[in-house]
């Protein structure tokens, strides 16, 4: 019978660590509340040294909490070691036993826990084809792959059918096209498992891609915790909006000048929230607009000049000269536009953003138009 799916919670957790050059204490994560529901794929997202491996590595039993406590369905886990939480981790070294044959390598944790011959047998030869690895039993780990190591290395962790598995940045030794397919064996196995992932990347695209939830964290503070498409279109402040989406977002300092108007780049144009209830306080904001909401096409109201053109294959990145400051478009195909060519564009959608100057954070969004 399959194990029900537990999920983690954590509540009030920090971590302060000493400075090694200051000697000063300062938060690796501060205050963060957290919920990882049973069965999601939880990707910790963040720029190196924001606490991603701190916070997860507490929940696997490697660091304990200085403040808060953890949860592995209703059971607080603060007080047990790695061994005794029914989770697992898959680290970024793979850490096979490289006397042992594939068939061993994941054999091995159903041994220590002494389950039959029989059923080790069963579970090897099912979590073996699970990552495509069948006919492979007998090989030694050095006759593998970088690929196939890590399919291994996660299939040696899942044969245990843990709780959690937690991954820290699996895929950062492998090369682009490999990540990329190992992006959708993962993807996969998720489905296919009874566990729940929490994996940690600085790689917004991995994020983006695998997760049904991501943990954006900046300096130890949590950011936003939300789907990644609410994360991409509806972004919690500014930090998120420019961490999450390639080509970035852009950011342009506005004025609002009624409750309705705002003005930039001596360019007019009415906000409509799509929340009618929301007004905007403040004065002095910073626009959001993704690049793909700001297109260019014959009889746009917005006259510019072509700054660059940046074809990769499907879409093309095109820079636009707008009073002075650079705007990036991104266009359907390939497109070729001589420097300085005069170009109209438009905004479009109903999801540009407006940050609050002083706080960064999100006050509204909705719809552009220019007047
Ligand atoms: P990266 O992507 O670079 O791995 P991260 O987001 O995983 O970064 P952490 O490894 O969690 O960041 O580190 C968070 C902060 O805590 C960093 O400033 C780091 O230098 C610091 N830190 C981590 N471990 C210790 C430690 N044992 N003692 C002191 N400071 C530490």
């Amino acid at each position: 019978m399959e194990k029900e799916k537990k999920g983690v919670r954590l509540e009030h957790i920090s971590k302060i660590y000493q400075d090694p050059k200051t000697g000063k204490d300062f938060y690796a994560v501060k205050d963060t509340d957290l919920v990882i529901e049973p069965g999601s794929f939880v990707t910790l997202l963040g720029p190196s040294g924001c606490g991603k491996t701190t916070t997860l590595r507490m929940i696997a039993g490697f660091e304990s909490p200085d403040e808060g406590e953890i949860y592995l369905g209703d059971e607080p886990i603060n007080a047990l070691t790695p061994d005794k939480r029914d989770t697992a981790m898959v680290f970024q070294s793979y850490a096979l036993l490289p006397h042992y044959n594939v068939f061993d390598n994941v054999a091995y944790g159903l041994k220590l826990r002494k389950v039959p011959k029989d059923e080790i047998k069963e579970r090897v030869t099912r979590i073996l084809k699970l990552v495509e690895l069948e006919g492979m039993e007998g090989r030694m780990t050095n006759q593998l792959s970088g690929g196939q190591q890590q399919r291994v290395a996660i299939a040696r962790t899942l044969a245990p059918k843990p709780q959690v598995l937690f991954m820290d940045e699996p895929l950062s030794n492998l090369d682009a096209k490999l990540r990329s397919e190992m992006r959708t064996e993962l993807k996969r196995l998720h489905s296919d498992s009874n566990s729940t992932f929490v994996y940690v990347t600085h790689d917004q695209l991995e994020a983006m891609t695998l997760a049904t939830k991501i943990c954006l964290m900046e300096k130890g503070v949590l950011q936003q915790y939300d789907p990644p498409l609410t994360v991409y279109s509806q972004p919690a402040n500014r930090f998120v909006a420019d961490f999450v989406g390639n080509p970035t977002m852009n950011f342009i300092d506005a004025k609002v000048t009624d409750s309705s108007t705002v003005e930039f780049l001596g360019i007019n144009a009415r906000f409509t929230p799509n929340d009618p209830k929301q007004t905007i306080n403040a004065s002095e904001v910073i626009l959001g607009i993704r690049p793909e909401f700001f297109t260019i096409r014959d009889g746009g109201k917005i006259k510019a000049t072509a700054y660059s053109t940046l074809p990769s294959g499907m879409e093309t990145t095109v820079k636009v000269k707008l009073a002075d400051e650079l705007v990036s478009s991104v266009v359907f195909g390939a497109i070729d536009y001589r420097v300085d060519q005069p170009i109209e564009c438009d905004i479009i959608g109903d999801q540009i953003c407006i940050f609050d100057k002083e706080t960064t954070k999100r006050v509204s969004i909705g719809k552009l138009e220019v007047l």
